[in-house]
């Protein structure tokens, strides 16, 4: 028996995963009071605790405990995860304090879903594939000869920050133009909000219920169109370097996929982005979408 731990900027998701099922989980909002390095740690260790003091569990029928967060890993330090205010926090090291004898694995959410994916979901079976997460922002991860890349430092395979204009948009990372920056749900939900001077926050109910309404006006189209495209020119940019056989689409745009799907499909076929037509790869939507994290951290 495992434990997944999904740690996200608006929540933590704390579960028992058997046979890369969920058996078990608890979901919690996280509030804005209990980032920041300290907070987390104490909240992890605390959720940690609770699971095992609820299932009954003996500490040595754990197997493992992983843990998927957003931000740069490296050796188990949680870096730069600007959405949980963390700068540096070494998680791995400080939980294996606390829980000795079990086996901490620490690593990117988009690479824990991604692996999640190509374990149980659209990638499997496939030896080169690529996952990218669009939701608020682009996280992806490739798989080449059936294998994960990683960098030598850290995980890498920053997608979300591979550049397409350059003097585009600001992006998060502080950098211009990068894919995240236009092809991220964050971006097309700023974009709509802004067309129609929407100025409190509108969930992602309300923004597809816009994108779907056949009688929108003609600039929320183009919004569409040309998030559409950008998104096309980033998997196009993907394919010409990797030519995978399959891209799975993970994250919140899942619930855009009749908005989205076939018109990608579309754009990727005829315009002249892949440079090898022969290669146009499959795009599918991500099976595992909410679990894939909890799952994907403990493999
Ligand atoms: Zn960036």
């Amino acid at each position: 028996m495992k434990i997944g731990i999904d740690l996200g900027g608006s929540h933590i998701g704390v579960g028992i995963i058997e046979s890369g099922k969920v058996v078990y989980k608890v979901e919690k909002d996280l509030k804005e009071t209990e980032k920041g390095e300290e907070n987390i740690l104490n909240l992890v260790i605390s959720e940690i605790k609770s699971i095992i003091t609820e299932n009954n569990f003996e500490k040595e029928n754990i197997e493992k405990i992983g843990i998927a967060c957003p931000g740069i890993i490296e050796n188990g330090t949680i870096r730069k995860a600007k959405n949980l205010k963390i700068e540096k926090l070494d998680l791995k090291s400080n939980l294996e304090k606390k829980f000795r004898n079990i086996k901490i694995q620490v690593r990117n959410d988009a690479k824990c879903a991604a692996l999640a994916e190509k374990e149980y979901g659209t990638l499997k079976g496939y030896d080169n594939s690529i996952m990218l997460t669009i939701g608020t922002g682009i996280g992806g991860a490739v798989f080449y000869n059936g294998q994960l890349l990683e960098g030598k430092k850290s995980e890498a395979f920053e997608i979300g920050h591979m550049i397409i204009n350059k003097n585009g948009e600001k992006c998060s990372c502080k950098s211009k133009g990068c894919f995240e920056a236009y092809a991220s749900i964050g971006n097309l939900r700023k974009r709509v909000k802004k067309e129609l001077k929407i100025n409190n926050e509108i969930t992602g109910v309300e923004l597809v219920k816009i994108l779907r309404n056949p009688e929108k006006d003609e600039k929320i189209n183009k919004i569409l169109e040309n998030y559409i495209n950008d998104l096309a020119i980033g998997i196009a940019n993907l394919n010409n370097i990797f030519e995978p056989e399959i891209i799975s689409l993970g994250g919140s745009i899942v619930y855009y996929k009749d908005i989205i799907l076939e018109k990608l499909e579309d754009i990727l076929k005829k315009e002249e982005y892949i440079f090898n037509k022969n290669a146009i790869p499959i795009i599918v939507m991500a099976k595992l979408n909410n679990d894939a994290g909890m799952i994907g951290a403990t493999i």
